[in-house]
């Protein structure tokens, strides 16, 4: 069987069996006497000098920005899909490999929380192998390996390298051994929003021999990006042509793949690169600053722009931060992390601010 015909065989069959949607973008390229998709034949807005005209519906894969994302990635460019943002790309694999009502996704918690939810919006079931809050959160890797092999409705296997909130990576070993178990059963996708913290982790590099595996990368965190609502599914071509078949015909808007392609270009890379620096110097300072503080408890410092942290009335510590207009992460809703803050690592402003926020608490009666 051909590595398509086997990834195809994981997909919902009327996915694989549905005739996409031809938009009029993708009929014709948006070149010559444009009369077929009912568009304004001028500009109202973006017509200003330095902005892009935004009467023409955009090009549902902009290729320029499909090329910038595959080289910075380091994969064809037929391995790419741009979505709006991470979530996105969640959402499609879900939708794509779990039948409502019979499949199920694979996810590791406490981890990021869209897994969840798109598979429950997707009406496939949630198979939850915890962490282990006693060993630092570190993944029960057996389990994970386990009910991939037994557990016939797992279809989507999401890891997250690093990890939110515990900062922790998917060990390469461990990946390997899982992708063998998963042959033919289910995909794995390894969600690196952080990788860029973190040199050295990615495994994009490994998706040309591993057809079973796909990765989700974002400009939300390390390209500062958040607002652009920008990211990028790597994966197989097959992969790439059945999310094709479900996505928004024009997921991307106009400014955004324009405001994508400067933050790419070439003229960026050393800001970016000093941005990411800045994160890795304000991290240490972070770190030491929680380091000596009797409230915390114990830390997790992790590889990604956040620190994990459990203390003492994390509940009343956030209202207290709060009250004084620095606003830190909790997790009520977590058993595991009832006890616990994540926070992010700011700008040197926000640290000092931070700073006198704890000195405030630790000193309160
Ligand atoms: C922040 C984050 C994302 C980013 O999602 P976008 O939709 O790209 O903004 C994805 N995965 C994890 C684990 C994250 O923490």
């Amino acid at each position: 069987m051909s590595t398509a015909t086997r990834i195809e065989a994981l997909a919902r069959p009327d996915i694989v069996a549905m005739k996409p949607y031809s938009s009029a973008r993708l009929e014709a390229a948006g070149r010559g006497v444009l009369l077929n998709a009912n568009e304004s034949p001028a500009p109202l807005l973006g017509n200003e000098a330095g902005t892009v005209p935004l009467n023409r519906y955009p090009d549902p894969q902009p290729e320029a920005l499909v090329a910038a994302l595959a080289a910075r990635y380091g994969l064809p460019a037929n391995h790419v899909l741009v979505t709006r943002g991470s979530d996105e790309g969640i959402d499609l694999l879900t939708r794509v490999f779990c039948r409502a009502g019979q499949d199920a996704i694979l996810h590791c918690p406490p981890t990021f929380g869209m897994y969840r939810i798109a598979a429950q919006t997707q009406g496939a079931a949630v198979v939850a192998v915890a962490r282990r809050p006693e060993q630092d959160f570190a993944l029960d890797t057996a389990g994970v390996i386990d009910a991939v092999r037994t557990d016939e409705r797992v279809r989507l296997v999401f890891l997250t390298s690093p990890n939110n909130p515990t900062g922790d990576t998917v060990d390469r070993e461990f990946l390997a051994r899982l992708l063998e178990a998963a042959d033919g059963r289910a995909m794995i996708v390894v969600d690196e929003a952080y990788a860029e913290f973190c040199p050295d982790v990615s495994v994009t590099g490994w998706i040309p021999q591993q057809p079973q595996l796909v990765v989700l990368r974002t400009l939300s965190k390390a390209w500062a990006g958040a607002g652009l609502r920008c990211g990028t599914v790597l994966a197989q071509p097959v992969v790439i042509t059945l999310l094709r078949r479900i996505i928004a015909p024009y997921p991307l808007a106009t400014p955004v793949v324009s405001l994508a392609l400067q933050a790419l270009a070439p003229g960026m890379a050393e800001r970016q690169q000093q941005l990411v620096r800045d994160i890795v110097a304000n991290k240490a300072r972070l770190v030491a600053m929680l380091a000596t503080r009797p409230f915390v408890r114990q830390m997790w410092p992790g590889a990604a722009n956040f620190v994990l942290a459990r203390v003492d009335d994390a509940a009343g510590l956030l209202r207290f931060c709060a009250g004084r207009g620095v606003i830190l992460r909790g997790f009520p809703a977590e058993p595991m992390l009832k006890d616990h803050v994540r926070i992010t690592v700011g700008s040197g402003a926000d640290l000092d601010a931070l700073e006198v926020a704890l000195n405030d608490w630790e000193n309160s009666p």
